[in-house]
């Protein structure tokens, strides 16, 4: 068994936000009453009985939780052991962040906002913030890399489809950090009536804390779901893929203080980790401060955000989350990655053996089971975080390349 210090609350971070040496809210001045705002505000609002009435019901009839948690019998077969999948997939959207934005909206709703912003990579987190605003009726303005938005058309129409206007980034590398700068910046022009969306548990403090809070549906449901399958809440690993870390964190958000319980994170690793073409936070990057966190990131000798790479746009971000960050130093959570080609192959394998097509990020979860040493009798469960709808130009280019 795995042990780690039982003293740690790990699903609280302190008043100001911090996970041991990481988290904190590092924002410029013209932020600081916003944030200010959000940071008294969020534990109170959320608590409340009609805020957590109305969420609850949006999650159940809106979203369509509880998501299934699914014995996957010819994979488990094949590895060797029980593997459960939670499936995120199936949720309004097809994927976990549309959890988070619901909690966000009513939120924000609470607050008095009227304009919601939101940055984007392949544009999951955009589609999820144009619906819960089109939901509410808010306005909605999504910052997304200009190379992202050549990449992710379809996740382009359907966020205008939805009412929301979609700005390019132009800045470095055109694509998610590019667009986080941009909608930071679009947030210090208009503090007061706007709320801006994160889609990670990224950011400044309270977001990491409070985005994880909503995203632990998650694992409140697996809990209750394995009682009900194996006669047991816990299992013995919980597997999820980590691009900023919010599916992983509500997979593994009530299993965090329990010390059976190991929690694998699993980064991009692009075309290999020391490939200069890497996406493997933990292994590659040092502490630093990115959009208004201290975390783990990708960077240069003298400072500098290196250019990340990953198959998915979902996990193709310099940094993670400052919980995770803590996770991985502490060694609460053990941190592996999976390459570009291994994701790809197990798209195609997941949906042959399952019959169930997974986001390329999600992807990523999977390729590590076959090297993961199982025992028959441990419990497994997978965060499939989304579907692979969103993909398939990828995955028929694939096709194309093995005929
Ligand atoms: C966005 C996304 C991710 C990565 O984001 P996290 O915050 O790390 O969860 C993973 N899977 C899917 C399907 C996504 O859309």
């Amino acid at each position: 068994m795995h042990s780690f210090n039982k003293a740690i609350n790990y699903q609280a971070p302190s008043a100001e936000g911090y996970y041991g040496d990481f988290g904190g809210a590092y924002i410029p001045e013209m932020l600081y009453s916003n944030v200010e705002t959000l940071k008294t505000q969020y534990l109170q609002i959320m608590k409340d009985a009609d805020f957590q009435k109305e969420f609850h019901a949006l999650l159940k009839d809106y979203v369509g939780r509880p998501t299934p948690l699914f014995y996957a019998e010819r994979l488990s077969k094949e590895i060797g052991t029980n593997i459960y999948l939670k499936r995120e997939d199936l949720c309004h959207t097809g994927a976990h962040k549309i959890n988070n934005t619901i909690g966000q909206i009513l939120l924000a709703d609470k607050l008095g906002k009227k304009k919601i912003i939101a940055e984007t990579g392949a544009g999951q987190h955009g589609v999820a913030t144009a619906t819960v605003c089109a939901l509410k009726g808010l306005e909605c303005v999504v910052y997304m890399g200009e190379k992202d938005i050549e990449r992710q058309a379809p996740n382009v129409a359907r966020m205008k489809m939805l009412g929301a206007k979609v700005v390019p980034a132009t800045s470095g590398s055109k694509t998610l950090k590019d667009a986080t700068n941009e909608a930071i910046r679009a947030w210090i022009n208009e503090p007061n009536e706007t709320h801006y969306i994160i889609g990670s548990v990224v950011g400044p403090h309270p977001y990491p804390d409070m985005v994880a809070r909503f995203q632990s549906v998650i694992s409140d449901e697996i809990r209750k779901q394995l009682k009900d399958k194996t006669g047991t809440e816990l299992p013995t690993h919980v597997v999820a893929c980590v691009g900023g870390g919010s599916n992983a964190a509500g997979a593994f958000y009530h299993f965090l203080n329990e010390q059976t319980v190991e929690l694998v994170a699993v980064e991009a690793a692009g075309r290999g980790v020391y490939s200069g073409m890497s996406a493997a936070t933990t292994q590659l990057g040092k502490p630093g401060i990115l959009h208004g966190s201290k975390s783990i990131l990708m960077q240069t000798a003298d400072g500098q955000v290196v250019e990340p790479h990953s198959i998915s746009a979902g996990l193709d971000y310099p940094g993670i989350g400052p919980l995770h960050a803590f996770l991985y130093e502490s060694k609460r959570g053990t941190f592996t990655s999976a390459t570009d080609e291994e994701a790809l192959q197990w798209a195609f394998h997941l949906s042959e053996i399952e019959g169930i097509i997974p986001a390329l990020e999600t992807a990523h979860a999977f390729a590590i089971l076959p090297k993961m040493n199982f025992k028959p009798t441990d419990i497994v469960v997978v965060c499939l975080s989304g579907r692979g709808d969103k993909d398939l130009a990828t995955y028929m280019q694939a096709m194309d390349f093995k005929k």
